[in-house]
């Protein structure tokens, strides 16, 4: 294969990685043929950037049961050697299309074997042509704790994707991984070596997990979520809603509503952002979250005891639990209550807030704004 050819393939096959941050579909990819491969994604300092997205090769010798990647599949493979991946990357990075890169890889020869042909090219990328931008990448399951510091030093971030919140998950995604040797291990050795390390501080990690192909539930895709965060400081958990592949032992599986992926999303940030605990959260007999409203509005339906919350006196941690009020519309409120008193609905939904998911929950100088809104006001 040509390079062209290597690209298409190997861009292919990371475009279901989210756990770098990526968005997808998005108003800065390029359309000519390598910009197919380039992302907008999230910076951790929140700026939108544009990332390559590639796989140094996509051979692997494990059998993960929903990968379109996985041994026994029959497909193109193609590998980039170290100095191919980081001089094409080097041209698009000048061609000023990307400015960010993130490299995976399918796991040829063990974990840490594969990780050192992706931190070739990493020093090729840093060292020969002086890329100081952006750089994300994936620690292969297993790797030895040299490799995973070399990685830190070399990329911003790094990430595992665990896939599934238990090794008994994990077993009926696969036969060839191991949860907790294999892909605990290196993110809870990455956490050791950057605090450990003055050096590596600033360097972050995140995780994925496909979203019920593993017959798992909410609660422990949630509660796990809620240790790494807590015992590993993960800067982001993603999710990805499981859709079956042709040629895989899940193709029959049933496709994961993107409305769970969502709701997952709802609740990490309610973990992240808005000072709620596990413990808190509410979910289903079934160990779920609703699908028919968001895990915040569920909480406060159900701690009547809470509301209503006056806007001109509650403390940001008191307005943070309040449905339709988000940490950017608590922090105007807390701003502009300084000179002035929310009186009406219209006042909230000029900060931004959603004012009419907020009403049944609030008290406004005293008053309870769900009658303006029923009365039109
Ligand atoms: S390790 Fe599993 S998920 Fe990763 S490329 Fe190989 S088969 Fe796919």
């Amino acid at each position: 294969m040509d390079v062209q050819q290597k690209l298409d393939v190997l861009g292919a096959g990371a475009q279901t990685d989210l756990a770098c941050g990526s968005c997808g579909e998005g108003q800065v990819r390029v359309r000519d043929e390598v910009g197919r491969w380039i992302y907008p994604a999230v910076r951790p300092d929140g700026k939108l950037i544009r990332m390559l997205k590639i796989l140094q090769t996509n051979a692997c010798e494990k059998d993960c049961y929903y990968c379109a990647t996985r041994r026994q599949r029959d497909q193109p493979r193609a590998t980039f050697q170290p100095d191919e991946l980081a001089r094409l990357f080097d041209q698009i990075h000048r061609a000023r299309l990307a400015e960010a890169l993130f490299i995976s890889s399918g796991v040829v020869g063990g974990g840490t074997r594969t990780l050192e042909r992706m931190l070739a090219t990493a020093e090729l990328v840093r060292h020969k042509y002086g890329f100081r931008g952006y750089l994300h990448l994936k620690l292969m399951p297993g790797a030895e704790p040299a490799a995973i510091e070399r990685a830190l030093q070399l990329a911003d971030r790094v990430s595992v994707n665990l896939e599934a919140p238990s090794s008994e998950h994990l077993a009926k995604l696969s036969s060839t991984k191991r949860y907790t040797e294999e892909l605990l291990a290196p993110l809870q050795i990455a956490k050791r070596l950057i605090d450990n390390n003055p050096a590596l501080r600033h360097k972050t990690m995140t995780t994925q997990f496909v979203v019920g192909a593993a017959d798992e539930t909410d609660r422990e895709i949630v509660a796990r979520t809620a240790q790494l965060y807590r015992e590993l400081q993960l800067a982001r958990v993603y999710y990805s809603a499981f859709q079956p592949v042709e040629n895989t032992p899940l193709e029959d599986h049933a496709p994961t509503p993107l409305l769970r992926e969502h709701r997952l999303y709802q609740t990490d940030f309610l973990l992240r952002k808005y000072g709620f605990s596990f413990d808190e959260l509410i979910f289903d007999a079934r160990g779920n979250l609703s699908i028919e409203a968001d895990p915040k509005t569920v909480w406060a339906v159900n701690h009547p005891e809470f509301f209503p919350v006056e806007v001109n006196r509650a403390s940001r941690e008191q307005l943070l639990r309040v449905p339709g009020l988000g940490p950017v519309s608590v922090r105007r409120i807390l701003q502009l209550r300084r000179t002035q008193k929310f009186r009406t609905i219209e006042q909230l939904a000029r900060i931004g807030a959603d004012e009419k998911r907020a009403a049944p929950f609030i008290l406004l100088d005293g008053r309870v704004p769900a009658r303006q809104l029923a009365l039109g006001l």
